[in-house]
């Protein structure tokens, strides 16, 4: 088989209409399924087909994943593509897709729960020799173990769920005192959001930067990486800017990195694209943290400096092609960055949802865009608007550029992050490269 005939997309927004537009350039026609919230966006109109599933809160549209599948059944749709968040990293899910004869286009479902446990991946990484950050090894089963493994690792640390993911499920505890607090008020928040109240902790590494690498695998047993990104800049421990390449890194530590990234992958045969996100110390000390088993918010940057369609490769990795090394260049391609449009307050980070009566795009960036003027944000769903990128053959280039697009970047009606994002390029630490994931907080304290 060489390529799908129908693609179902699982998913809404942005993400939506970029597998879209990938489809299309490879002539295969896609399907959208969508909430009633959603019913006039965008990514619906751009769909071949589009069936509704439900109503706006998304565990009676997004996150039925029988509704999705008997969609997929009643379009015929050959594989489905879960973009990420939703069901992108639900084992369950995968494996309803193979037992209705329908492609996921991601990892196995074994692959997606192991790495989807944050205690169950550390142990894998740990015996695929790869530095994990220093913690506990397994589920802290009391307050008082959890003070016993704090005390020996020394405060402060990072108290987790295993089942946490977008920023949530995650304390920064110094004593004692504040540990028995965060104990129970992290697994109450971990039961609810995750149905999962497993925790464990690790040390917390003071003024780190998130490093990621992009990596893709085979069915044949080919694993390759296509460099990192650096994700420090960030709020609420979720990323809002993203760059590729690195700016912290020389060549040799990136090699070592990417190196990690790909012996952490083979060590579970994983196939489709993924990412490991590594912590990265003031040392330059790089820990394992987690992987993602699925394409990032953040693959623009990735695309835009090694001139591959990540989409297309997911596509052809679940349809069982071997990846093309030869497309890989043998260095990366200059400079870019992302920015994420998000309809927020810019201090206090809450969401604003509402109609956005003004919409004016940048002319020379690349766009990835969920709206169009007129449209409602809803509050049900994640608040990014879209995401700008910029390429250039420099850091300071791809800077330019991105000081330039938000400046032409108008939206109305409702809140929005784009002031601190031009603030942000206009900082003279972001300038340097030298920042880390306390970035947002010491400039809004400025
Ligand atoms: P999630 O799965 O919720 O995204 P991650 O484990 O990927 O959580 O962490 C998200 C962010 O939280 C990281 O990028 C980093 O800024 C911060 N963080 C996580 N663990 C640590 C740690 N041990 N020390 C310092 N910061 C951390």
């Amino acid at each position: 088989m060489s390529h799908f005939k129908k693609v179902l997309i699982a998913n809404r927004g942005e993400i939506a209409r970029r597998i879209i537009r990938t489809c299309k350039r490879l002539s295969i026609s896609t399907v959208a399924v969508y909430s009633e919230a959603d019913a006039a966006s965008l990514f619906v109109k751009e769909a071949d087909e589009a069936v509704l599933i439900g109503p706006a809160p998304v565990k009676k549209s997004y996150l039925d994943l029988e509704a999705i599948i008997q969609a997929a059944k009643q379009t015929g749709a050959d594989a489905v593509h879960p973009g990420y968040g939703f069901l992108a990293e639900n084992g369950t899910f995968a494996e309803r897709c193979a037992e209705e004869g329908i492609t996921f286009i991601g990892p196995t479902a074994s692959v997606i729960r192991l790495m989807g446990d944050k205690i169950a991946a550390r142990k894998q990484m740990k015996a695929a020799g790869i530095q994990i950050v220093p913690g506990v090894d397994g589920a802290l089963r009391s307050i008082d173990e959890a003070k016993q493994v704090a005390n020996e690792i020394g405060y402060p640390v990072m108290l987790k769920a295993s089942a946490g993911g977008g920023g949530i499920g995650m304390q920064i505890v110094h004593s004692d005192q504040e540990l028995e607090k965060a104990f129970e008020s992290t697994a109450q928040r971990a039961g609810s959001y995750f149905g999962d109240d497993t925790l464990f902790l690790e040390k917390y590494i003071s003024s780190p930067r998130h490093i990621e690498v992009q990596i893709a695998g085979d069915v044949h047993g080919n694993v390759v990486h296509l460099w990192e990104r650096e994700c420090s800049i960030q709020r609420r421990n979720q990323k809002i800017i993203e760059e590729a390449p690195s700016p912290f890194l020389d060549p040799v530590a990136r090699e070592a990195l990417c190196a990690a990234a790909v012996k952490g992958a083979e060590s579970i045969g994983y196939t489709n694209v993924g990412t490991m996100e590594f912590i990265v110390d003031e040392q330059g000390q790089y820990y394992f943290l987690e992987m993602n088993t699925r394409i990032q918010v953040e693959h623009p940057v990735t695309e835009e400096i090694s001139a591959i369609d990540l989409v297309e490769w997911q596509l052809k990795i679940a349809a069982n092609l071997p990846i093309d090394r030869g497309a890989i260049p043998s260095n990366p391609s200059g400079h870019a960055i992302e920015c994420r449009v998000y309809a927020e307050d810019a201090r206090t980070f809450m969401p604003s949802p509402g109609k956005i009566d003004a919409l004016v795009v940048p002319v020379e960036a690349r766009l990835e865009f969920a709206v169009t003027e007129g449209d409602q944000v809803t509050p049900f769903y994640d608040p990014m608007i879209g995401k700008i990128i910029t390429h250039g053959a420099s850091r300071a280039e791809a800077i330019e550029k991105m000081k330039q697009a938000l400046q032409q970047c108008i939206v109305g009606g409702i809140k929005n992050n784009l002031p601190l994002l031009a603030s942000i390029m206009d900082d003279s630490a972001f300038q340097a490269g030298t920042y880390n994931t306390k970035f947002v907080e010491t400039l809004l304290k400025g």
